[in-house]
């Protein structure tokens, strides 16, 4: 610990490193443990671990940022906190509480400030918490034992060449049931997503996008990120859905433009056939933050937004406004950021 890094943070991309430590904690006979920090990055867990056989895990994702004045900080981690409880509670996970959640955090990112990426460059520390369901059992019913870990990597800023708009197709395949599991941040509906992904990539496309399971007549989601959409009104519309994944940077950038761009918003259902209505659109997510999307292929025609190559102007102001936001460059709404001293 300590030494110089020979990091070249301007060539960062998105790739596993193991870095000093990690944080874990271990829930049995009732409680969760206080936790500890540990270098070992490998987890010894019985093979009759229920996170194995039946998918009981879930996870979250989110970033530190390094300010102008090299402060480190967090966005909004007690969502992040509050999103993990509610998968916990879907899966039958008991529910890590939100102090200990953000204290695991901070402890996290001090233990590895060295690998907290320079402002300036893009790059951040992205923090993978996750809770999985460990302990001796076979039947199908919850774990006797469950997990609470978090690690830690830099990362690099998705686009190096600012923001390049993609083009998605529509997937053959459902991610989500109606009311199955959409909005729970769980492994399993990532595992059915793999194989739509690799179809989607293998026809010169970034990802595909999901339709509601129910009637595929309307957007759900754009890859594993949300969609949202300019009207040629002004407006900012997103679908609303209960399969739906709630995205905190989705809800942010709706925040956005209400408060900061003085935008009206929406969340309704946004039909496949009715892409006309929108000059931009944008998939979000906190790895991204935003991907233009250039265009959607449906029914064999490619319906372009604004463009295929350059970025639209409300979706590069929206842009430009979180991640200054997260950077430490603009005032953030009231309890958005948590400061690492
Ligand atoms: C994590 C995730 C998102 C993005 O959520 P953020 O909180 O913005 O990172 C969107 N869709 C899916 C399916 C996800 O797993």
């Amino acid at each position: 610990m300590g030494k110089e890094l020979s990091i070249d943070w301007k060539n960062l991309g998105f790739n596993y490193i193991k870095t000093d430590l990690r944080y874990i904690s271990r829930w049995k006979d009732g409680k969760w443990d206080e936790g500890q920090l540990v270098e070992d990055n490998m987890i010894s867990i019985s093979e009759a671990s229920t996170a194995l056989h039946y998918g009981q895990e879930c996870f979250e994702g989110l970033k530190a940022y390094r300010t102008k004045n090299g402060e480190i900080q967090l966005f909004r981690p007690d969502s992040n906190a509050k999103r993990m409880q509610d998968s916990c509670r879907r899966i039958l996970m008991p529910e890590v509480p939100v102090e200990k959640f953000i204290d695991a955090c901070i402890k996290v990112v001090k233990a590895n400030e060295r690998y907290v990426p320079p402002y300036g460059t893009g790059a951040t520390l992205y923090l993978r918490p996750f809770v999985i369901g460990v302990g001796d059992n076979i039947g199908v019913k919850p774990a006797p034992e469950f997990i609470f870990s978090i690690f830690c990597i830099p990362v690099g800023p998705y686009f190096k060449g600012g923001l390049t708009p993609v083009n998605f197709n529509i997937a053959e395949y459902d991610r989500a049931a109606p009311y199955g599991t959409g909005a729970a941040k769980v492994g399993g509906n990532y595992a059915g997503s793999l194989y739509p992904h690799e179809l989607a990539t293998k026809k010169g496309f970034a990802d595909c996008i999901y339709l509601d399971p129910a009637t595929h007549t309307k957007i759900e989601e754009v890859g594993a990120a949300n969609f949202f959409g300019i009207t040629k009104g002004n407006k900012f519309v997103t679908p609303k859905s209960p399969s739906i994944l709630p995205s905190i940077t989705k809800y942010s950038l709706l925040h956005i433009a209400k408060e900061y761009l003085n935008m009206e918003v929406e969340e309704r259902d946004v039909l496949i056939e009715n892409l006309d209505e929108f000059k931009e659109a944008g998939a979000c997510g906190t790895a991204a933050v935003i991907t233009p999307i250039g265009g959607i292929e449906h029914k064999g025609n490619l319906h372009v937004f604004h463009s295929e190559t350059e970025v639209g102007p409300v979706t590069k102001k929206l842009y430009d406004t979180l991640y200054g936001i997260q950077f430490g460059d603009i005032e953030a709404p009231k309890g958005w950021i948590v400061e690492i001293s």
